[in-house]
């Protein structure tokens, strides 16, 4: 070994991120209060950056492993900005998984859950995550979800949790209702193969619908939000405005009665309606077909029809058939009576089950009168602005039509109204004459919430014989679920089955109850958890007012955007439901949400079936948690899809392996006076904090920030190649000093460990985490010399350095004297010489 430099060299050159990161993963568990926000009293600016908590399913993978260390990345840096950070990690531990895994397996959902959870928490600290453990919520713990049921029992009380008897979709695979959201291509969003069924079921709602308008209005006080997902929310509402206008049954009523309220958002086309017709499942409908067998078969084909239509998810392309009645609905506004049919398109859950039909100027009524026959009468035209038609113009126009910029005729005292007049007379006309009225309607049904399944948050409701629905009372929660149940997947509720938790003693009148053995969807669970972060402890309510004061809005939040819909708009509902309760003053929970793009591998989404998996521990143990990291916040922005190369993680880890030996065999015996190449490399770190600061400041291209930090190393390195490295000394102590210090700084959020190791190694004491964020300094930063692109009539001719300070007049004089242009003009006449200061001159010539 002799003459080797491993002989002078006391620290192991090679990079060694498992031993780097398991002495500081160790270190960190040692000291959790590093990681801790300070108290809602803290003087500091408070900074709250959220990352989409976890389902336990066992392992985290590669998108998670993405997600969080985007949020690590931006809280390491809020802290070294010095703000109090909230950075807080918790469990969405309730769902079917783990009952299918106590079925798989034999081991109780809770154990399951539990266990899981000690392993991903395990995961992440090997990931090095900043996370405030003290804040940990796992929602499936009764300290926790006895707050959803005293959520529930508030809302119960205040009208905004009922139960009805409504048709559900019903996976049977899960046997268990699906939100309408949670049907995917009239599948279940689970079991991609398994079509969902439509069962009639007695199921709890809360009234979502209640808050539509406002969840639709606050969208636009939300500018740190995609414009994306603000879109897929709008559309999710769905507002449409118009006017409900009640037709008449003409002759004898039955039950169901003579008033056929339709909602139509072209009140205005109303003389045109040539038939009325209903849903399948209309209740009207059942008084129609009463005493006609042949009637009743037909309708009965069509509700058929609908159901499979629905349950395949393609309802909006349903082959239309429908049959006539033999009944007539009179249309108020000119007593006309028009035939009733019922139509296998029309659906009892838009608007009022039955509709108005106007072939003339509707695409989907046009293409049913054309089938069956119906009259088409048309009542609008193209209305031209200022001038009466041209002749010709006033022909009627292509069929069916139905733009909005139209002129009335055929209706009666109506004619020639424009039809955004015709729309608010009709509509006060209607209200006047007490047959209608201006109407909005939203697509956004109310969430019902009732699941039949064991491993959820129990209902806290009791059904008595002689008093029927009661609440539990709060004092008596939480309604724990019971451990030991026989859990299988059919048959409905586990719970069900459980004696001596179902039978219970009614709190109003002392007799025999049972409780409700649905338990809520696990939406509710991740509805306001983040609200529970900031006290996780409190047992006398499920927030402190006070916490949520000082950390409200969330300032970050980051997630996958296939929660876009679902989960954002059932935490704004139960945003503004706890502000309606007393609790919080703040309307919104989440001011600027980042939604991070998929990673993909050979093509596809990563997953199982496929067989794409990378699995992160199996990165972690091959290259590092710094490098797995790194490499997710690298490979592309966090918000585009990113296309998995194992290549551009073994290059990550090369650039580490390089940071790592320059640390280890950087001179000590740098000559203390300045050196030619300092201003240089001061110039370039400048640079660097620059363009990483105004990254995570602006649109976090983390990407790019990462590229800068390996090209500010290459400088250094390239000063230091040839085999020379021991024996060069090329920057001044104090620079090295200097590139040192800040180079970690800036590589501390993307790479924590090896920052932490070599800021030790730097003899540093500090806390890097708590260490102020460079500043840059705009003179350092400056270019010497700028390089100018030279045009002439628009062609580029040359390129040339000039002294970044030069004057306009300056840069136009070296142009036209560089010899390329010269000799490009040979002798032709320059018009002029146009400056862009610091970028190009343009010289037209002629
Ligand atoms: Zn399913
Ligand atoms: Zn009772």
């Amino acid at each position: 070994m002799a003459g080797t430099k491993t002989s002078t060299e006391p620290r192991d050159e090679r990079y060694d991120p498992q031993r780097i990161e398991e002495k500081w993963s160790a270190r960190w568990q040692q000291q959790p209060e590093l990681f801790r926000a300070e108290p809602f009293n803290s003087p500091r600016p408070k900074y709250y950056v959220l990352e989409m908590l976890p389902y336990p399913s066992g392992a985290l993978h590669m998108g998670h492993v993405r997600n969080y260390s985007i949020g690590d990345a931006l809280a390491r840096y809020m802290w070294m900005k010095g703000y109090n950070v909230l950075h807080p990690m918790g469990w969405d531990a309730f769902g079917l998984p783990a009952e299918n895994a106590a079925i798989q397996n034999n081991t109780p959902p809770k154990q399951w859950t539990l266990s899981n959870i000690a392993h991903m928490k395990v995961q992440m600290n090997r990931l090095g995550f900043a996370y405030d453990w003290s804040k940990e919520v796992t929602t499936c713990l009764p300290e926790y979800y006895r707050w959803n049921q005293w959520f529930f029992l508030k809302m119960y009380e205040r009208g905004l949790a009922y139960r009805k008897k409504s048709r559900v979709n019903w996976c049977p695979e899960c046997a268990t209702v699906l939100a309408n959201e949670q049907v995917v291509d009239g599948c279940c969003w689970r079991h991609t193969q398994t079509r969902v069924e439509q069962r009639e079921l007695e199921q709890w709602f809360l009234r979502i619908t209640n808050y539509a308008q406002e969840l639709l209005d606050d969208l636009d006080r939300l500018p740190g939000w995609p414009e994306k997902v603000r879109t897929m929310q709008r559309n999710w509402i769905g507002r449409s405005e118009g006017a409900l206008v009640d037709f008449k049954l003409d002759g004898p009523a039955g039950p169901a009665g003579d008033k056929i309220p339709v909602f139509t958002t072209r009140v205005d086309t109303i003389f045109g309606a040539t038939s009325v017709q209903f849903a399948p499942e209309h209740p009207m409908v059942a008084d129609l077909v009463a005493g006609d067998h042949k009637l009743r078969v037909k309708v009965d084909e069509l509700m058929a029809e609908q159901r499979r239509a629905k349950e395949a998810g393609d309802v909006g392309d349903i082959e239309k058939h429908g049959v006539f009645t033999g009944r007539h609905a009179i249309n108020p506004f000119n007593n006309e009576k028009v035939p009733i049919w019922v139509a296998n398109y029309v659906l009892m859950d838009y608007g009022t089950g039955a509709i108005m039909s106007v072939p003339a100027h509707d695409e989907r009524d046009y293409e049913f009168a054309e089938k069956y026959g119906l009259e088409i009468r048309v009542v609008i035209l193209p209305r031209y602005e200022g001038e009466p038609p041209a002749a010709g113009q006033d022909e009627p126009p292509l069929l069916p039509f139905t733009a909005t910029n139209s002129m009335l005729i055929n209706s009666g005292p109506y004619n020639e109204l424009s039809n955004d007049e015709a729309m608010k007379r009709m509509a006060q006309d209607a209200e006047r004459g007490g047959f209608g009225k201006a109407a909005v309607t939203y697509r956004l049904k109310d969430w019902g919430i009732s699941r039949q399944r064991y491993w959820g948050t129990p209902i806290p409701m009791l059904y008595c014989d002689g008093c029927g629905i009661v609440p539990v009372p709060e004092k008596d929660l939480p309604i724990v679920l019971p451990e030991n149940v026989d859990i299988t997947l059919t048959g409905g509720s586990p719970l069900a089955r459980v004696e001596e938790w179902v039978n219970a003693k009614c709190p109003k009148c002392g007799g025999p109850a049972r409780r409700e053995t649905d338990t809520m969807d696990t939406f509710v669970d991740s509805s306001w958890y983040f609200y529970r972060y900031t006290d996780p402890a409190i047992t006398t309510a499920p927030l402190d007012p006070k916490a949520i004061a000082y950390w409200f809005e969330i300032d970050q939040y980051i997630g996958g955007v296939e929660h876009a819909i679902l989960h954002l708009i059932y935490s704004r509902f139960w945003t503004k439901m706890m502000r309606d309760l007393g609790l919080i003053a703040n309307s919104e929970p989440v001011a600027r949400l980042f939604t991070q793009g998929m990673i993909i591998k050979d093509g596809a989404k990563m997953s199982k079936s496929v067989g794409n998996l990378v699995i992160p521990d199996d990165m972690i143990a091959r290259y590092g948690a710094d490098a797995t990291r790194m490499y997710t916040l690298f490979a592309t922005s966090p918000d585009r899809e990113l296309d998995w190369q194992d290549a551009g993680l073994k290059g990550i880890s090369g650039f580490l392996s390089r940071v790592y030996r320059f640390f280890s065999t950087a001179s000590q015996e740098s000559p203390l006076e300045s050196q030619p190449i300092d201003r240089r490399i001061l110039r370039k770190l400048h640079q660097t904090i620059r363009r990483i600061t105004e990254d995570f400041d602006g649109r976090w291209h983390f990407n790019t920030s990462i590229a800068a930090l390996m090209e500010l190393l290459n400088l250094v390195l390239e000063e230091r190649s040839g085999g020379e490295i021991e024996k060069h000394a090329f920057m001044s102590a104090s620079v090295l000093r200097t590139f040192q210090r800040n180079f970690l700084l800036l590589l501390h959020p993307f790479a924590p460990y090896l920052a932490h190791e070599l800021w030790e190694r730097l003899g540093e004491t500090s806390n890097l985490l708590r260490e102020p964020w460079p500043k840059y300094d705009p003179a350092l930063a400056k270019e010497d010399e700028i390089e100018i692109v030279v045009q002439i009539n628009g062609r580029i001719r040359d390129r040339l350095l000039v002294p970044a300070d030069s004057s306009e007049e300056d840069v136009r004089r070296l142009a036209l004297a560089a010899p390329k242009v010269q000799a490009t003009l040979d002798g032709q006449q320059v018009v002029k010489a146009i400056v862009v200061p610091g970028k190009l001159v343009n010289i037209v010539v002629r």
